[in-house]
């Protein structure tokens, strides 16, 4: 099965809905999800007569191995891409054409107006992005190899990580294995959060130490040109002797209580996944959980509100793409579609826990890509 090839179909289709003869593709992420094609600065234009790579002589080679069938217009370095793709419209005699309305700033649409000016340049936004959120079986496969190289670096990383080591230095060697594990480097900066810093959904490393804290949250991922997402939080056996423990951490909150309701509120997320649903229910069912959680010794805390992010974004191409699962999102889940559900519990002063797996939307319901467990672990194992 050409899924490239099915891939260019449906845009082919997708166009009917515009009012133009052809699409110029100027996002680099779309050029490659509808080329193959990895490198920058090029253009894919296709239509129901057209289907052609517009690219410059530095890519030359790279097009020919990684877009073998593919008609490409070369242009030398005299030449703008846009001055190309003017020359490619022109040729193509084509009246009216879509260009992705965040693909193109209002001056190079300006630029490629005065280039090609019997064309009609038709904005239209979001088409090629509707079209990646459902994955093809080539798209779901190199997600798996994401996900399963993520979890290998993870491995190697909890088996060698030291009680002197810092945030900076545990990112350092996570990216690190990330590379051995045989990725292009990260999905993105992982972070990797000590002690009460896990309350940081976002927590730049500091100079922070290992030893210094009882719990530990990474959140990674690899890039395998699809890209993978997932976090774990462990509890640490450093840091717990009275004179090392962080005085924050001597609140009565107990890890595990707080592990178990986010946890099942992920799972109550899962149950909820199944093409047609909106991913706005997904993201009510997991803060339904912690609506009506209540922490023993801290009962006066309304965990609903110590979860402050959405609980999921697609994945694909990118780290954070369509659908979105979130309170406010009018996305609706369709078989095919892979996301994350990332539901945490932050609570300043103490840490936080958060868990985070990819996830194949299947006509039965969800289908968890990630392997590591989801149970509440230590770094002791
Ligand atoms: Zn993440
Ligand atoms: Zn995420």
């Amino acid at each position: 099965m050409n899924y490239l090839l099915q891939r260019r179909q449906a845009l082919v289709q997708n166009l009917k809905k515009t009012a133009a003869e052809a699409f110029l593709v100027t996002n680099p992420v779309n050029v490659t999800y509808l080329t193959n094609f990895t490198g920058d600065s090029s253009f894919y234009f296709g239509g129901a007569k057209n289907s052609i790579v517009i690219s410059d002589t530095r890519f030359e080679e790279q097009i020919k191995e990684e877009c073998a069938g593919l008609d490409a217009h070369i242009r030398n370095h005299n030449k703008t891409t846009y001055e190309a793709a003017a020359e490619v419209l022109n040729k193509a005699g084509v009246k009216s054409v879509a260009v992705e309305e965040d693909g193109l700033t209002l001056g190079e649409l300006e630029q490629l107006k005065a280039l090609a000016p019997k064309v009609t340049f038709v904005p239209v936004g979001g088409a090629v992005e509707r079209q990646r959120t459902v994955k093809d079986p080539a798209e779901i496969d190199r997600i798996r190899d994401a996900v399963r190289v993520a979890e290998r670096a993870f491995r190697m990383f909890i088996a060698t990580v030291r009680e002197s080591d810092s945030e900076k230095e545990m990112v350092d060697s996570l990216e690190a294995y990330i590379r051995r594990a045989g990725a292009k480097g990260s999905s993105f900066p992982p972070i990797v959060a000590v002690g009460e810093r896990g309350a940081l959904p976002h927590a730049p490393p500091t100079a922070k130490v290992l030893g210094d804290g009882t719990k530990l949250l990474i959140d990674w991922g690899a890039d395998m040109l699809y890209k993978s997402d997932m976090t774990r939080t462990l509890k640490s056996p450093f840091g717990t002797s009275p004179t090392r423990r962080n005085k924050f951490e001597r609140v009565g909150i107990k890890f595990d209580e707080v592990y178990d309701i986010v946890l099942q509120a992920q799972n109550a997320a899962l149950a909820a996944i199944r093409p047609g649903v909106k991913a706005k229910d997904v993201d009510a069912a997991a803060r339904k959980v912690f609506a009506s959680s209540k922490l023993k010794d801290a009962t006066d805390l309304k965990l609903a509100d110590h979860f402050t992010h959405g609980l999921g974004h697609g994945i694909g191409l990118e780290v954070h793409e369509a659908p979105r699962v979130r309170a406010n999102s009018e996305d609706v889940l369709e078989a095919g579609m892979v996301i994350t559900i990332e539901p945490g519990i932050y609570i300043p002063g103490w840490g936080g826990v958060r868990i985070e797996d990819d996830v194949l939307v299947t006509p039965g319901g969800p289908s968890l890509l990630t392997n590591l467990s989801r149970e509440s672990s230590s770094l002791e194992g």
